[in-house]
């Protein structure tokens, strides 16, 4: 037997959102609806799609590992140097990327609970302590990150709108916050679904990353640009921070096609523009059926919604996938009494919130 490294016994799977083929083959169903991944309900851009299709012929060349097409094209559109910013094989590549950098066994990394499982997973990986600061239903003050902070401390992690119950902070909060935070701590702010917030007071903090260079940006093109399936994400922070994730960064790892269609997509303004729209309209359908049927709707600035379903919970997420509709059970994120719904087209909407009066009714 080969021995693994240690860190290994603390890790476990990754549990994703159930599949369509999955329930399909498990309930003997022809198709089924899958609102449980935060996956563009519309779909990957036409641009994207052409793009793609146009280098079949080239796939036997490697990428370019540095993608500068994709960089200086994320630099034009963002107005950041191209030399503040980095990708990587979805946005869980470049999470892994800052492991690889900067965690050493027994530094401690800040994030909250309930939040999106792989920040603790990398700090695990590496060694590193992973100190939850816990969210009640009234998020926690940013002060309690604050709080946490010891020498050990080499990162934070900050998901926002955080996943999975939609929770923001704001500018003012978030800039308090920085100036709190010793600049040798990484402050890595997950803006997975930044596309999507509405609110005014949404932090824009690209004109930050002069003022603090410990603060990284990370962002994803499996969201709002619905390309989940070709795995690309990116990041924005200082020179120095940016020249050391490339250091650790797989050469080829955002391959061509996925760079053709990321660059695409990043000008695809009518198709983002349709995504919000349906986006919003379809918050408000879930939000007020799901009000209306009497359970509690967490406020959202993401593409998805967070719901109290209670202790029946696990058998109301059977029931739905029996139906063919695919929910998130948030019993893995430590919340066994609620569920997280992607925001899909009106009639997946509709088709849910029939099929959750029939079983609150029943
Ligand atoms: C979906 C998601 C991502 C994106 O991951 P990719 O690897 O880019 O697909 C990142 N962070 C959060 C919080 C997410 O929910």
């Amino acid at each position: 037997m080969i021995e693994t490294r240690p860190e290994l016994e603390n890790l476990s799977d990754y549990v994703p959102g159930k599949s369509i083929e999955e329930i399909c083959e498990q309930y003997g169903l022809k198709n089924a609806v899958k609102l449980a991944s935060n996956e563009n309900p519309l779909g990957p851009s036409k641009k994207a799609c052409e793009a793609y299709t146009n280098i079949v012929n080239t796939l036997h060349l490697y990428p370019r590992g540095n993608a500068p097409h994709l960089i200086s094209a994320l630099a034009n559109k963002f107005h950041v140097n191209s030399d503040q910013i980095v990708i990587g094989n979805g946005s869980d590549e470049i999470i892994d990327m800052v492991g690889k950098a900067y965690f050493r066994p027994g530094d401690e990394i800040i994030g909250i609970r309930p939040t999106f499982s792989v920040y603790k997973a990398t700090a695990l990986l590496f060694g590193a302590k992973f100190i939850s600061v816990e969210e009640t239903e009234n998020r926690p003050n940013l002060d309690a990150y604050i709080q946490a902070i010891t020498p050990k401390t080499r990162a934070i992690f900050i998901c926002n709108p955080n996943n999975p119950t939609g929770y923001y902070y704001t500018e003012s909060e978030i800039l308090e916050f920085l100036s709190k935070v010793p600049q040798n701590i990484l402050v890595f702010i997950d803006e997975a679904y930044s596309e999507f917030a509405t609110a005014k007071d949404y932090p824009k903090l690209l004109s930050q990353l002069e003022k603090f260079p410990n603060l990284m940006l990370n962002r994803t093109f499996s969201k709002i640009y619905g390309l989940a399936g070709v795995r690309v994400g990116y990041a924005f922070s200082s020179s120095e921070v940016i020249k050391a994730l490339w250091k650790v960064k797989p050469p080829f790892d955002v391959n061509l096609a996925a760079q053709a269609a990321a660059e695409a997509a990043l000008s695809d303004d009518d198709h983002i523009q349709k995504t919000l729209d349906m986006n919003n309209a379809g918050n408000a359908q879930l939000t007020e059926a799901f009000t209306n049927l009497g359970y509690k709707v967490l406020p959202t600035q993401a593409n998805f919604i967070c719901v109290h379903i209670g202790e029946k919970c696990s058998e109301f997420v059977k029931f739905l996938e029996q139906n063919g509709m695919i929910i998130r059970y948030l019993k893995s994120f430590g919340m066994p009494e609620w569920v997280r719904i992607t925001i899909g087209q009106p009639k997946e909407n509709q088709l849910l919130i029939d099929l959750a009066t029939k079983w609150t009714n029943a």
